[in-house]
């Protein structure tokens, strides 16, 4: 378990140290105050209930309206400030005040396949803004959580954040950890960084993340190091850095079958059908691809089975687009995928399409993206949410128990 990257830093002094005041030890029974920065459906209000942390989110903030109605859904009593981050002084910050900042800044100027706009990213401005204010608080949050897409270890806005939480008092922990760490069969791999503020005497706190993530041997990797193991900035999709080697079927190389197959045996994971709906409860029809698709993209998807362990990581784009946004489900899995993809190029546009009806494909369904991503069942969307908005809230969450867990190790 030696791959995890520990770091803690000096507690330096604080510039306006004069009457500060840090949040100070709670009893047991008293909430921590959390504020929810970049709220989307909240994800990180679900990971602190699912973490059992006694916590009280007192606001949550965001500008996407359709997010908005569906967080005000699922937590009609939560304050939720619709608007941007950027617009909130440090003023009606040091009114709320809190004991913990969980955040999920945009990602876009971080994305490999983005234009790594980093800190030059206007979408970037909100975060350098607490940033700026951090430092200034009339009381800093003992706690801070913040998620962000691989790619995020790298830039500058990483760096600005490091130097803000070194110079107000901070230790901190880097890692980047998917899902299938906590036996979900879904690839998801992400930045977090774990900060806690730094008191006289802190003991250390090493070794606590390695513990809640375990990485089986022989598996594939779930949890990467920051500073050991630094990132290929060759592809653009999150986990799936092994490309390589010859095609065999379905554009697919040895190498990427290999890894689907050891993926598949990785007991330490469930399978997806655990996370599928019951079968009366969806509407299959609904789901299934088209025909325009399966004809013209049949080669580019990603294909599971309900006893698979796996899954790619579901984007904003499921639904919409093929390419890279997440995994189909075969439904008849009577019939074998290689028979079926074998000599397809050589046949004419119907038989093609006969062949590849017979695999019954279908998208996975918002409330089986949700499970994948640990949503609880009582997570659901207000009515007027249509199928793609679902998806697309869904593709920038989080993973709730990856979450909760590092909520706990924070915490405890
Ligand atoms: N963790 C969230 C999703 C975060 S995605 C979840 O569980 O759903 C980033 C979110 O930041 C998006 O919902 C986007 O609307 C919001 N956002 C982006 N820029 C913002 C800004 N300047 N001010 C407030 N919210 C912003």
């Amino acid at each position: 378990m030696g791959d995890v990257t520990y770091k803690r830093t000096g507690g330096g002094a604080c510039p306006c140290a004069a009457g500060q005041k840090e949040s100070g030890p709670r009893g047991a029974m008293e909430r921590l105050r959390v504020l929810e920065l970049y709220s989307g459906i909240g994800g990180m209000h679900y990971a602190l209930q699912e973490s059992g942390i006694p916590a009280q989110v007192v606001a949550a903030i965001d500008v996407n309206t359709t997010a908005n109605q569906i967080y005000r859904h699922n937590f009609p009593d939560t304050t939720l400030w619709n608007k941007t981050i950027e617009g909130i002084t440090l003023d009606e910050f040091d009114k709320l005040p809190v004991d913990m900042i969980v955040m999920s800044p945009p990602c876009q100027p971080f994305t490999r396949v983005g234009l790594q706009g980093d800190i030059a990213d206007s979408r970037t401005k909100s975060f350098l803004h607490i940033l700026h204010l951090l430092p200034r608080l009339c009381r800093r949050p003992r706690f801070i959580l913040l998620e962000n897409v691989k790619g995020f270890e790298v830039s500058s806005a990483r760096q600005r954040l490091v130097e803000t939480l070194v110079e107000c008092g901070y230790t901190f922990q880097e890692t980047m950890i998917s899902p299938t760490s906590v036996g979900i069969p879904n690839s998801r791999l992400r930045y977090f960084l774990t900060a806690k503020l730094s008191t006289a005497n802190e003991s250390s706190q090493s070794s606590k993340i390695p513990e809640a993530f375990p990485h089986p041997a022989g598996a594939s990797p779930h949890q990467h190091s920051v500073v050991s193991s630094p990132p290929s900035a060759a592809t653009g999709r999150p986990d799936e850095d092994t490309q390589g080697g010859h095609v065999l079927y379905k554009q697919e190389t040895e190498r990427e079958a290999q890894r689907k197959t050891s993926q598949n045996q990785d007991l330490s994971v469930r399978r997806i059908r655990d996370f599928l709906e019951p079968p009366g409860d969806v509407n299959m029809e609904h789901y299934l691809l088209p025909p325009g698709t399966l004809l013209r993209y049949s080669l580019l998807l990603d294909i599971v089975q309900p006893t698979c362990r796996r899954s790619v990581c579901f984007t904003k784009g499921y639904g919409r687009y093929v390419e890279g946004t997440g995994s189909v489900l075969q439904c008849c899995v009577e019939t074998e995928m290689e028979s079926v993809f074998a000599g397809l190029d050589q046949m004419s546009e119907d038989d093609k399409l006969q062949q590849l009806l017979k695999l019954k494909l279908r998208y996975f369904s918002p409330r089986e993206v949700a499970n994948l991503m640990g949503f609880p069942q009582s997570f659901s969307f207000p009515q007027q949410i249509s199928t793609k908005q679902q998806y697309r809230v869904l593709g920038n969450s989080l993973n709730v128990v990856v979450v909760a867990r590092l909520l706990r190790l924070l915490v405890s």
